[in-house]
């Protein structure tokens, strides 16, 4: 447990208004600075340990690494006529290819800020673009800013690197990059892919050739929430955690995990966010250094979405918050309890033996 205050750096930039999906899209225009003056009204960005980082966009050079030419031209494309999209669900507008260059630069800023030890953390109100894939985009996701930051940290020579995500959907643009790499462990936890986006992520998605054991999918039932999460982060996330010993965390928090959020259908109350973050930021001082970076990823709903992101601020800086009292529309009953018993003892079975845990 950190027994001081950490350095934590808020990613920033203006250039992250001129996002536009559209007023009707999920994403909405102004999210990232609804962020921001939510946590500036909570006073979380006011702490003398909190620094603001100017963000940067993704250089050519690490862009290059993570997505195809063909791809890249294609935004290009779209970006100059604001004609076309992404994919169906990802919408294209005038400057697009500028604006995602700076969405996903942010991460790679924030993970420069902390090797350099100018901070501990590093938290954005973006990021989390987890659903890219080296040749396409999708899912709301144009640059893979999670591959360009597991990139710029291999190229500092780190090779234990989480990321753990906890967003509701599962991180198929991830699993997809680093199946392989043992040097990358990935924990997703997100909603049956049986009928959720992105339809990846089943128990049985354990990695390939040296990568076998270091993808970790958790499903759960549509309506669990927190009791039944818990239960599951407990039994599984610390031992993995442990056995890895990562140098370097990214955390996506779930923020559409929340029973608020209409993109899916989990019902997490922001205690949740909370206490994973709370275990993640300890993990990541008991291993790593301190060394962890915060990406938002989904949350769709503007109040869940902002408790979320003050609980992880107030979490890593110290700093007091407190969300508004919440009551999810359930409790977990006996079916979720036994869907969720019978998963985790799934992933137990697939993984630990490999991992030897
Ligand atoms: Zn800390
Ligand atoms: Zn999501």
């Amino acid at each position: 447990m950190p027994n001081r205050d950490c350095r934590v750096g808020f990613m920033w930039n203006t250039a992250f208004d001129s996002f536009d999906y559209g007023d009707r899209h999920p994403l909405r225009p102004g999210r990232f600075r609804m962020i921001r003056d939510y946590l500036d009204s909570a006073g979380l960005l006011a702490s003398a340990n909190v620094v603001e980082i100017e963000a940067e966009p993704l250089s050519m050079a690490v862009l290059e690494r993570v997505h195809s030419s063909e791809y890249v031209e294609s935004v290009r494309r779209i970006s100059q006529t604001g004609e076309g999209e992404i994919d169906i669900d990802t919408p294209g507008f005038r400057g697009i290819y500028e604006n995602a260059l700076m969405l996903s630069g942010a991460t790679v800023t924030g993970v420069r800020a902390v090797l350099s030890g100018h901070v501990e953390h590093f938290l954005s109100p973006t990021g989390g673009f987890h659903h890219a894939k080296f040749e396409r985009g999708g899912g709301f996701c144009v640059f893979n800013d999670i591959a360009a930051a597991v990139h710029e940290l291999k190229q500092h020579g780190l090779n234990r690197i989480l990321v753990a995500d906890f967003d509701v959907h599962h991180g198929n643009g991830d699993q997809a990059y680093f199946y392989d790499d043992p040097e990358v462990m990935v924990i997703s936890f997100h909603e049956d892919p049986e009928w959720m986006y992105p339809h990846e992520g089943y128990v049985n998605e354990i990695g390939s050739g040296r990568g076998v054991g270091y993808n970790i999918n958790m499903p759960f039932p549509m309506d669990a929430g927190d009791s039944v999460y818990r239960y599951a982060f407990d039994e599984l996330v610390p031992k993995l955690i442990d056995l890895f010993r990562p140098q370097f965390i990214l955390f996506l928090p779930g923020f559409d995990a929340h029973y608020l959020d209409r993109l899916a259908h989990l019902k997490l109350t922001t205690t949740m966010t909370r206490y994973i973050t709370g275990r993640i930021h300890n993990a990541a001082h008991k291993w790593s250094e301190g060394r962890l970076g915060v990406v938002t990823g989904g949350g769709y709903h503007p109040d869940s979405l902002c408790w979320g992101v003050a609980s992880v601020m107030s979490v890593l800086s110290g700093r007091e918050y407190s969300p508004p009292r919440q009551n999810p529309p359930f409790k977990d009953d006996e079916e979720t309890w036994r869907t969720v018993h019978e998963t985790v003892d799934q992933v137990k079975d697939s993984v630990f033996p490999v991992l030897g845990i």
